[in-house]
């Protein structure tokens, strides 16, 4: 199984083992008995830095079946929660995890919360944060927000000190089309819970949006998303696509062009907007190499022609290190509004039609 804490389903890094299964043999009383990958890493990830994951749910146990989904199709659909593993053994592991870790010398920024499902399924969340807030690291968790309607998810995630929502379209029947959520779900009510979430969280409020081709990356549901996002008011919106092989074969992710058009719209109404398409293994410092730099900064953020002309200057370099890197395929130039910009060349020219 893949998982990576770059988001739901978009599998980046490598787990070893498998987690506790779904079958009997794990069950203990009705609890199943904590397995040694139910905490794994740490990985490298580009918003968290450095984390450990937590992996509190049964293998692709999710309230939404996304198109994009990177782990599969959901084997088991629900909203109920349950109570799956006993919270002071997810507790214990990470106690043993943290010290092996930290033997090796290695750091860790964060303890996340990045299952193989929907992490607010599980009815323990909040226990759970609260016994690992005693490690003194901070806890994220990133959620497909489905659940947070209910007002004891809300208090659950509250606990946290770094949280993403899913919100990947605003229209009923694209988020159908896209998130393919259980049946009994209703985005009014998620809206409003998101809603009042960010009324009362005092931690770091992120969301992630997913563009996939030809569902939901035309300019009406972009403003409408982005109208939606203003309102809930994030410190930070995550432009993101599909980087590794999506539940549905034929998923394609959205074009460099569109990716910039939505960063456009975004950026109108937010203040605070990145790309996030799967290059978090680069270093974003300033390296003094003029080439690495524009592509480290252009796969977050597109660069207009003349922020790049400044940088060039800058960097004592001509337009030809632009040029070469087209031609390199690395960079493309795309246009808004009669502007140029500059952004980095999507891994696989930005499409993952697989066989
Ligand atoms: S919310 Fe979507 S992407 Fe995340 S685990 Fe569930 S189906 Fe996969």
């Amino acid at each position: 199984m893949l998982l990576t804490t770059e988001g739901h389903g978009a599998a980046s890094v490598s787990r070893d083992g498998g987690v506790a299964s779904d079958g009997d043999k794990n069950r203990v009383h009705g609890v199943r008995m904590v397995t040694n990958s139910v905490v794994y890493g740490p990985v490298p990830s580009r918003r968290l830095g450095r984390s450990l994951g937590i992996n509190n749910i049964p293998p692709k146990t999710c309230s939404y079946s996304c198109v994009y989904c990177q782990l599969g199709k959901t084997i088991n659909m629900r909203v109920e929660r349950e109570h799956f593993y006993e919270p002071e053994e997810i507790a214990s592991s990470v106690k043993d995890k943290i010290r092996q870790v930290r033997e090796k010398g290695e750091p860790i920024d964060y303890l996340a919360f990045v299952p193989d499902g929907e992490p607010a399924l599980d009815a323990n969340l909040g226990k759970e944060i609260e016994l690992l807030k005693s490690f003194g690291i901070k806890i994220a968790v990133i959620t497909n927000a489905s659940l947070i309607w209910r007002e004891d998810v809300r208090q659950d995630l509250q606990k946290a000190d770094w949280v993403s929502l899913k919100v990947d379209a605003v229209s009923r029947e694209i988020w159908h089309q896209i998130d393919r959520p259980q049946k009994l779900l209703s985005l009014d009510k998620i809206h409003n819970g998101m809603l009042k979430f960010s009324d009362i969280f005092k931690g770091e409020l992120v969301t992630e949006s997913m563009l996939i081709q030809n569902i939901n990356d035309n300019r009406q549901e972009l403003e409408r998303t982005a109208d939606f996002l203003a309102e809930l008011n994030p410190d930070k919106s995550y432009l993101a696509i599909p980087t590794r092989p999506p539940a549905v074969k034929t998923v394609t992710a959205a074009s460099e062009k569109t990716i910039n058009l939505a960063y456009q719209i975004f950026t109108e109404r937010l203040s605070n907007v990145e790309y996030l398409i799967g290059y978090e293994g680069n270093s974003f410092a300033f390296t003094g190499n003029v080439e690495d730099d524009l592509l480290s900064i252009t796969s977050v953020h597109p660069m207009r022609e003349e922020g790049v002309t400044e940088f060039l200057e800058k960097a004592n370099a001509g337009w030809d290190t632009i040029k070469d890197l087209i031609k390199d395929d690395k960079l493309i130039e795309t246009e808004y509004e009669e502007k140029k910009f500059y952004m980095r060349k999507l891994p696989q020219s930005g499409r993952i039609l697989l066989s």
